[in-house]
């Protein structure tokens, strides 16, 4: 069924059909170059591109660049690359700034009309009057004054906020939006497109209807707030008489712990509580693929999101993102063990037994993917976190209780690592019997009990390692909630709800030398026990410069 058909005039909807090349489904995505994209707008580009393709139909990507105070040649790269990397294909790249000379003409024509006027009034005037429901002074104006003073804007003969062109609708509407809304403005600012040709601006409201219905938009996708702004849409497009696409709205996304708008994105970065638009820690598009995200993931988190259509504040749980990446990394990412802060594991009687070398599956699901071979020396590396002075918490008996029912469902609660008396496995080798814990000088001594694999599993707990001989230094960048509560956006100065501990900085962490070999083949590798991690952008393995960043981590964090 065709709805444009209904919505439209016979005229509109002939002149329509000629130019639509044949597409039963035009769709347009229609970003502002004002910074960089993040998770909302890949809801948005799915919302559009997808369905464009599994219509058969197209999908332009267009620039809404009206504002050319905020706008930035930068932004509008950056968005153009984020597109290709999800793997759209944009119909066609158009500006609204392409079309300036056609909306001023419509503006032209909304004056002549007597649909238009120039009004003088002060913005805080004017939206006093707006919501009183009371006409401007300025709204009866002759057609001819009202087209010698737009001219006179046009000719840069007014100074910025002193005049405005605004459309005669009806000051007493119910609809907000409909209260004589303003349609063009005076800026001086150069356009990062148009440059200085221009000192007068078309409004969001007016610019976008125009331009749907100029490139035979079929579907025209927004956000839930922009409900309210249809009636505007439809009146613009009504009179001039010009082809009407159908508009239909979606929920904005929201996650937990998260800000997704790019004005509250900037208030983060000015202030430093992030490096950039790039920060891991955000939920920018370049911020998610610099942690390792793959648009595989968006993708499946947007689709996931979208099976309903929930209502505009929905807060969607930043753990369907954790898992959907989760999912996607399973089977690419191979395991490999690394330790963030290392501590010297000395095994005392390690000549005593002949397991010099172990082979370590990439991913033990599939082993005919291939092995590492690891070798082992009489003293190793393990992480600070499995390492303890005393037995924390719980007692001795209880720990040889539970290793007597040899069960692998062991107490989330109890600390199953290093610490003096304890038994605990080494990954992938052997059995080992704590003999001493040294914190201040960083130095376990232990006495190895047995390399058989039986004895491994029935261990309470099975430990990563690394072999510092094999192993090389690196940084790595654990990134936790950038807020304490799920919705920042309740606070006044969403600065007030940052984490303070967002950043987990290692940088005398280790992982094994193969890694420089396999991260020819993989891009991100499961740390065993740790999480999926990912080399950053800056890294750099000939300049020894490795650095990673945390993806995902692998199960759930308790924080959330
Ligand atoms: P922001 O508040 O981040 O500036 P915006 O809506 O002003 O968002 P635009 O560049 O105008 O950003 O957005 C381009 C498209 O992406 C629009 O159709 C917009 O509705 C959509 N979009 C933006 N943010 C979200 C979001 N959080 N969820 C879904 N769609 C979004
Ligand atoms: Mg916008
Ligand atoms: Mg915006």
């Amino acid at each position: 069924r065709d709805l444009c058909y209904e919505n439209n005039s016979k005229q509109a909807y002939e002149k329509h059909l000629k130019e639509r090349n044949g597409y039963q489904y035009i769709f347009r995505f229609p970003p502002e170059p004002n910074g960089y994209l993040h998770l909302g707008h890949a809801k948005a580009l799915r919302t559009n591109f997808y369905s464009a393709e599994k219509l058969g139909g197209v999908c332009y990507l267009r620039y809404d660049d009206t504002n050319p105070e905020k706008e930035k040649l930068d932004y509008i790269e950056s968005i153009k690359d984020n597109v290709l990397w999800f793997g759209f294909k944009p119909y066609n790249i158009t500006y609204s700034s392409d079309y300036f000379q056609e909306i001023y003409e419509c503006a032209i024509k909304l004056i002549n009309k007597g649909l238009a006027y120039v009004c003088e009034l002060s913005q805080e005037q004017m939206a006093e009057l707006r919501q009183n429901k009371q006409a401007s002074p300025y709204r009866n104006r002759s057609i001819e004054d009202n087209l010698r003073m737009f001219e006179d804007m046009k000719q840069g003969k007014y100074k910025e906020n002193e005049v405005c062109l605004r459309m005669k609708i009806d000051y007493q509407h119910p609809n907000p939006t409909m209260r004589d809304p303003v349609m063009y403005r005076v800026k001086y600012h150069p356009h990062p497109k148009t440059g200085k040709k221009w000192c007068i601006y078309p409004m969001y409201d007016f610019t976008h209807c125009l331009c749907d219905s100029f490139e035979n938009i079929t579907h025209s996708l927004c956000t839930l707030e922009f409900e309210i702004r249809r009636d505007l849409y439809y009146w613009i497009l009504d009179s001039l008489d010009l082809y009407k696409p159908v508009v239909w709205e979606y929920s904005r996304l929201n996650v937990s712990n998260s800000v997704l708008s790019k004005r509250k994105l900037l208030t983060l970065i000015n202030n430093k509580v992030v490096d950039g638009w790039d920060d891991p820690r955000l939920l920018t598009i370049n911020a998610l693929r610099r942690r390792g995200v793959r648009p595989e993931a968006i993708s499946a988190f947007v689709d996931l999101v979208n099976v309903a259509r929930r209502g505009n504040e929905n807060i969607i749980d930043q753990k369907l993102l954790d898992y959907c990446i989760r999912q996607d990394l399973e089977n690419i990412s191979p395991r490999t063990m690394s330790i963030l802060e290392p501590i010297k594991l000395q095994i005392i009687n390690f000549d005593d037994f002949n397991v010099k070398q172990v082979k370590v599956p990439l991913f033990p699901k599939e082993p005919n993917r291939g092995f590492r071979e690891l070798n082992i020396s009489s003293e190793l590396l393990v992480d600070a976190s499995d390492v303890r002075e005393s037995e924390p918490n719980k007692k001795q008996e209880d720990h040889q209780n539970l290793q007597k029912k040899s069960t692998k469902k062991v107490d989330k609660n109890t600390f199953i690592g290093i610490y003096p008396g304890s038994q605990i496995a080494l990954k992938y080798f052997g059995v080992i019997e704590i003999i001493s814990v040294n914190m201040q000088e960083k130095v376990v001594k232990s006495r190895l009990i047995s390399t058989e694999e039986k004895e491994r599993r029935e261990a309470i707990g099975q430990i990563h390692w690394i072999n510092p001989q094999e192993a090389v230094q690196c940084q790595v960048k654990v990134y936790n909630d950038l807020f304490t509560v799920a919705d920042p956006n309740q606070f006044d100065n969403i600065l007030d709800a940052v984490n303070p501990n967002s950043l987990e900085e290692y940088n005398n962490a280790y992982i094994n030398k193969d890694l420089i070999n396999l991260s020819k083949e993989y891009k991100t590798f499961q740390f065993e026990r740790v999480g999926y991690f990912t080399l950053d952008q800056t890294s750099d393995i000939q300049e020894n410069k490795i650095r990673f960043n945390r993806t995902v981590s692998l199960k759930d964090r308790v924080n959330r």
